[in-house]
């Protein structure tokens, strides 16, 4: 694969998620710097009501502008700072910074903040987010914590026990990218998520009249409905997407369509123009 030894230090053309060897080495070096200098940023994508369109969450997502290397992807650097255990202090940075703005939201509209396996691993996670929802003052129903099925992989029973102390606060549980990963039902028995994420390529492949996701996407909708949960379809991007999976049944949507990831300005803005929102 190319790499980029000597040629200024630009890293945003590699395409694959995983960094070289020595791409990984100076990103993590420059990564140990990022909160202090106060590299990291957070933007925030709605999530709507599939019926009406309205706002009900913001997904918060981390970006990182850095000295050396300009802007560098989440999909890149996040899988770094979980290797070097970096996601740990940058997680509750992103939980704070999350919990702070959603106080300047209507108090219906939850943010949903990703949290990595490393972090649940963490003999303090709960008392960390007991601490944040104190001191930002956020109703804990408002706080939807994203995980993945890698949480299951290893060291699953301190990671459930994480979640179980978080969802005894109040807070809530999203499975996100589901339908990626190692799927396997068995996960959605083990823990009360409130929300199922339908990944977007399944979106992607319905849309384009793929017979297997559409009838991926039927049955988790079935599945949720049946076990009291709801479902978010991610990365719809057009009015037939949207359409397509509001026939499909799903209860919330993610997607350029309606927004992209936005400035915590842009995403105050919202409320008080919501025609910006685009609606279908
Ligand atoms: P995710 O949690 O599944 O977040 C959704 C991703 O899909 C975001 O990518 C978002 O920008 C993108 N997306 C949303 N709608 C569309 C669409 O219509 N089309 C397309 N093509 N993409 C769409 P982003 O921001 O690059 O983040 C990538 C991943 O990085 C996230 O996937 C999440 O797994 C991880 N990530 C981001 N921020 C954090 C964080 O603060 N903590 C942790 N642990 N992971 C994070
Ligand atoms: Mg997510
Ligand atoms: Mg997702
Ligand atoms: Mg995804």
């Amino acid at each position: 694969r190319a790499k980029d030894n000597g040629r200024g230090g630009h890293f945003g053309y590699v395409p694959s998620l995983h960094a070289s060897a020595e791409e990984r080495r100076q990103l993590e070096l420059s990564l140990r710097e990022a909160l202090e200098r106060e590299e990291l940023t957070l933007q925030f994508q709605p999530v709507v009501n599939a019926q009406d369109s309205s706002i009900v969450s913001f997904e918060a997502l981390s970006r990182w502008n850095s000295e050396e290397h300009g802007f560098v992807s989440p999909t890149k650097f996040i899988p770094i700072a979980e290797d070097t255990r970096l996601i740990v202090p940058i997680g509750k940075w992103v939980m704070r910074k999350a919990c702070t703005e959603a106080r300047n939201w209507p108090e219906h509209v939850k943010v949903n903040v990703n949290v990595s396996p490393e972090q649940l691993l963490e003999e303090d996670f709960a008392e960390d987010v007991v601490n944040c929802l104190a001191q930002t003052g956020l109703r804990p129903e408002r706080l939807e914590i994203e995980v993945t099925e890698s949480i299951f992989l290893r060291d699953a029973s301190i990671a459930r026990a994480a979640l179980e102390q978080v969802l005894a606060l109040g807070c809530q549980v999203a499975l996100d990218d589901f339908g990626t990963g190692y799927s396997s039902l068995g996960y959605i028995r083990r823990l009360r998520f409130s929300t199922i994420k339908v990944d977007r390529t399944f979106v992607k492949g319905a849309a384009q009249n793929n017979a297997e996701s559409l009838a991926i996407i039927r049955a988790v909708v079935a599945m949720a409905q049946s076990l009291d949960m709801s479902t978010t379809a991610e990365g719809a991007e057009t009015a037939e997407e949207v359409e397509l999976i509001r026939k499909l049944g799903c209860d919330k949507i993610q997607g350029y369509y309606f927004g992209r990831p936005m400035t915590a300005t842009d995403a105050r803005r919202l409320f008080r123009d919501p025609q910006e929102l685009r609606r279908a």
